[in-house]
């Protein structure tokens, strides 16, 4: 038992994904009655979705402290989160389209249990929808566009009570405390999963769904590598009128954390430490955008989200309409600034893109399998941002010490 616990969780990962693709490949079509497991693994995933959103969100909404306090930097660092977002969520889907990463699977011998009904794309019933008419209906439905509403508007409701609001603050930070706590038990479960999954998927699919599986993985790779050194070079160099180089020197503590720990949040004390020692953001600044960036500014897992739905479309020979590529941005971008810091997170996320735009939601277990060596790279991608960002914001509004940004050469 101490052994085992002494392996790093994504080592015991990494093990079970090629034990798992050994034993399907000598077991065969035989390794479905394994696949249990993975079920079981995905369904305590899946129980985490809602808590986790509620929770995180609202914390993290409430964590801006003062409304007036959003002001000049507060807007900037919203805009260059959104902004970036975007970009990375269309990326995603530029190369899922360019690509096809999910063509060419024979998947007739998958029992689609599940298939939801895509969502209306008439723009009428899509406002409708997002209304949390009733949020216990909301919640009890796992609807979880019109529960980020619910969400964020709570968490405005608590900065707008002041002192007030502090209780109810105090219970939604703890909440997000705990349920990080519940999805780290939750989490090494994984391996145990990863293993039935993939064994299940080399035993029924075999060599294609491999294939097509490292293709995801290595778009994943690709996309996060242009994120970072495309559009994150780009918004320090021009945005922030500093050298990219520094940039990088000064972060590569916490991109090797968030490489290792794939959680934005485990990594929050070294981007912090980063921004300031290293970029000379100020306390404040670095604070700010940093422990906010670190719950919503998820580029990488943004990115993610619009090329893992065109896999699932891919595989499962679904249509998709321009109407519903944009929902997909739409979603995508949600869903990252849902999705919590945590490993995994932009798994649970899936379900919320999927079922918006009738994607089979088996393609999570298709892909859950692959997903934590996606998430090192995601996580790295999501911390990366959040540095940038920081300094981007920093500069703008005079709240950098240059002294501390060009002695990043000692670093
Ligand atoms: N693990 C990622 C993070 O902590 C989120 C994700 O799963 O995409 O930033």
């Amino acid at each position: 038992m101490k052994t085992w616990f002494a392996i790093p969780l994504w080592q015991r990962v990494i093990a079970a994904l090629v034990l798992g693709v050994i034993v399907g490949f000598l077991w065969g079509p035989g390794a479905e009655s394994i696949k249990i497991i993975g079920d079981i693994f995905i369904a305590f995933i899946k129980m985490l979705v809602v808590p986790l959103i509620f929770f995180s969100l609202v914390a993290g909404v409430a964590a801006i402290g003062d409304l007036r306090k959003l002001g000049a930097v507060g807007w900037r660092a919203m805009l260059l989160f959104v902004v970036s977002g975007q970009i990375a969520v269309w990326l995603g889907l530029l190369l899922g389209t360019v690509i096809q990463p999910g063509i060419g699977v024979d998947t007739s011998m998958i029992d689609l249990g599940a298939t939801p009904e895509p969502n209306s794309t008439d723009w009428r019933e899509m406002l409708l929808g997002i209304v949390p008419a009733s949020p216990v209906q909301v919640m009890a439905d796992v609807n979880v566009l019109p529960l980020i509403v619910f969400s964020l508007l709570l968490g405005i409701g608590i900065l707008m009570a002041e002192g007030e609001g502090t209780p109810v603050q105090k219970i939604f930070d703890s909440g997000a405390v705990v349920m990080q706590k519940v999805t780290m038990v939750v989490m090494e479960l994984t391996p145990f999963g990863v293993f039935a999954l993939m064994a299940w998927v080399a035993g029924t699919l075999g060599l294609d769904a491999l294939i097509a599986l490292s293709k995801l993985v290595a778009l994943n790779y690709i996309g996060c590598l242009l994120i970072i050194f495309v559009l994150y070079s780009a918004m320090v160099k021009f945005l922030a009128k500093l050298p990219v180089r520094d940039f990088f020197r000064g972060i590569v503590d916490a991109m090797a954390v968030s490489y290792s720990t794939a959680s934005s949040n485990a990594t929050l004390p070294v981007t912090l430490r980063c921004a300031e020692r290293n970029l000379g953001v100020s306390n404040s600044v670095a604070a700010f955008v940093i422990s906010l960036g670190a719950t919503i500014n998820m580029n990488g897992t943004a990115m993610y989200l619009g090329l893992a739905t065109l896999f699932g479309a891919q595989i499962f020979g679904v249509e998709l309409s321009w109407a519903q590529y944009g929902l997909i941005a739409l979603l995508g971008t949600l869903g990252a600034i849902g999705a919590a810091g945590i490993p995994g997170a932009g798994l649970i996320m899936m379900a919320l893109v999927f079922g918006a735009v009738g994607v089979p939601l088996e393609t999570i277990a298709f892909v859950a399998g692959v997903d934590r060596i996606m998430d090192m790279m995601r996580t790295t991608t999501n911390v990366s941002g959040d540095a940038a960002v920081a300094l981007t914001v920093a500069s703008m509004t005079g709240e950098l010490d240059r002294e501390e940004m060009i002695s990043a050469d000692d670093v």
